[in-house]
């Protein structure tokens, strides 16, 4: 009974905590309506991985080497959302940098973009115990730092990396097949899901189609920018 409610207190905690990151700061006003989102000052990257300091937010702490906050140009167009750090990411601290982050490294370049321009990072900083896949308490409690990095960083293009990345940033459960290589709305953000290179290194006849959304994302950006010098 007490480790029900202490695990109650713990998720709700969570859940307010993402509203924070939402920008959410009260939950009524002076009627019984809820606020509307207002947001919250923007932050550095600096800043908010000061903020994270040694996060101890969720049980993955016990475990983890360290937190992988993330790497890449403060100001990319493109970002990378992956699923958690690996064995690799979690003695180096950096994000995908085992077999799959080579993989993502030349899916990068296929698009004739240099790693250092775009930004990567993942749904969850802290690795997983035996790589396992991310607990909702864990995704919620990271949340918050994910939405803060990609209100910092602005990017016009967010590229979902799997099942978990793009579930968890379109707030929905439908499959990763069915949800690739379409665009998505996150305000004013493109959000488009691929499949996570890890997947691509088991199933490499699914190459292809990642080949086709990364075509996508590059015109994207060649004809938002092309729009942008006829302004
Ligand atoms: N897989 C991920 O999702 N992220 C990493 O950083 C490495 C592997």
């Amino acid at each position: 009974m007490d480790e029900n409610l202490n695990e109650m207190i713990s998720d709700l905690k969570s859940y307010l905590e993402y509203l924070k990151g939402m920008g959410i700061h009260s939950l009524l006003s002076s009627g019984r309506e809820v606020d509307k989102p207002s947001p919250s000052p923007m932050m550095t990257l600096a800043e908010i991985q000061k903020e994270l300091g040694d996060c101890k937010k969720c049980k993955l702490h016990r475990a983890r080497k360290t937190i992988v906050f993330g790497e890449g140009n403060e100001k990319a167009k493109l970002m990378f959302i992956g699923e958690g750090p690996g064995y690799d990411e979690d003695v180096q601290g950096r994000p995908f940098v085992g077999r799959a982050g080579q993989l993502l490294t030349k899916i990068i370049q296929s698009i004739n973009l240099p790693r250092e321009e775009v930004y990567i990072t993942n749904i969850i900083k802290c690795r997983p115990p035996q790589n396992r896949n991310p607990e909702p308490d864990e995704i919620q409690s990271c949340h918050p730092f994910l939405m803060k990095q990609i209100r910092a960083i602005q990017p016009k293009i967010i590229c979902a990396l799997g099942t978990f990345s793009a579930q968890t940033l379109l707030k929905t459960d439908t499959k990763i097949t069915a949800l690739r290589g379409k665009f998505y709305d996150l305000d004013e953000i493109k959000v488009i899901p691929t499949y996570h290179p890890a997947f691509l290194l088991r199933n490499p006849e699914r190459k292809r189609e990642v080949w086709e959304d990364m075509k996508k994302i590059a015109e994207w950006l060649n004809s938002n920018e092309r729009t942008k010098e006829m302004e």
